[in-house]
């Protein structure tokens, strides 16, 4: 069993510092909440009067803090991680930060020969106490591979989605489907009732459909990831479609701002002659648009 530093042991650091401890792990946590660190110390971690302190003689270190600028504070400033990291160890960022921080902070300890990688994690607290999170790694194989035992101890899956840094940036493409498409459901949702309709039968119906399914289940492995651009569901119609629902959602006096953005994307595509190609060729459209 490992000797593990435990940086930021809020809603989400403190069940997996538990999961470790549970596991056989021994812990030494940090956090500048008194309230925080006196709860997993309840619980068999170590107390710790500071980062350095909780990363010294560490195995591994764990940061699981709000933002990258708490992660690069906690290891390059005084009293910091970088000051006490055995060269040996390696330092596991789960925090969500900006990733030109996260490279920042790992160049500058790559600089002293220390090792950083990324490992953010998606799904909730319940998840941090089922030791059920969905981790996405970022590092090279080696650096993966050491890092194993503790990944799985807190999550499953564990997936490797390239060298360090890409955990944190697939973290933010997961997040911006996820946070962008709770604003839909609650647009829709609210028209449902602006309409005066059950909500339930709404969601029975939506969830029969891709509106529910998503597209990453349903139309893009069969259309335009398969490269099939024959439209089941035409562009056109898809700008036909949303525009009604628009102008639904303006006379019954409900937000639909997603709504007109999406519909503008569509209405490009059409301009640029798109409009007879399957709607997922939408996705063809963007790309072209970014150039690549
Ligand atoms: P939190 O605010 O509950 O926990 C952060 C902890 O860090 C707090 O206990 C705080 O006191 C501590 N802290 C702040 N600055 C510190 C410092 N300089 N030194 C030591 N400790 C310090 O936040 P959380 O919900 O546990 O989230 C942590 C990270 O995980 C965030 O980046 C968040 O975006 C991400 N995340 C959260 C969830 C979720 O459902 N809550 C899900 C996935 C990812």
């Amino acid at each position: 069993m490992s000797r593990v530093g435990f940086i930021g042991v809020g809603v989400m650091g403190a069940p997996m510092a538990r999961n470790l401890l549970k596991a056989g792990h021994r812990v030494r946590a940090f956090d500048t909440s008194p309230e925080a660190l006196a709860a997993v110390v309840r619980d068999g971690a170590t107390e710790a009067g500071s980062a350095g302190e909780a990363a010294d003689g560490a195995e591994y270190v764990i940061t699981m803090l709000p933002t990258g600028r708490h992660v690069a504070d906690v290891v390059l400033g005084p009293g910091g991680i970088a000051e006490a990291l055995d060269p040996a160890a390696l330092l596991i960022d789960m925090s969500t930060g900006l990733p030109a921080h996260f490279d920042a902070t790992a160049e500058s300890l790559a600089a002293s020969g220390r090792r950083m990688i990324d490992a953010p994690v998606g799904r909730t607290s319940q998840n941090a106490e089922a030791g059920t999170l969905l981790v996405m790694a970022g590092g090279s194989p080696e650096e993966i591979d050491r890092a194993l035992p503790i990944l799985e101890t807190l999550g499953d899956p564990v997936i490797h989605c390239g060298p360090r840094g890409a955990g944190i940036r697939t973290k933010l493409v997961n997040n911006y489907v996820s946070v962008v498409s709770n604003v839909v459901v609650a647009e829709a949702l609210t028209l449902a009732e602006g309409e005066g309709l059950d909500r339930d039968v709404v969601i029975e119906v939506l969830m029969g459909t891709t509106a529910g399914q998503g597209h990453l289940a349903t139309t893009y492995p069969a259309k335009v990831l398969a490269d099939d651009l024959e439209p089941g569901f035409m562009i056109d119609l898809a700008h036909k479609d949303l525009g009604l629902a628009i102008g639904m959602g303006e006379a019954a006096g409900v937000a639909h701002g997603t709504g007109l953005a999406a519909l503008e994307c569509y209405s490009s595509a059409r301009d640029y002659g798109m409009g007879r190609l399957d709607w997922t060729a939408i996705y063809n459209f963007l790309r072209r648009c970014a150039g690549s």
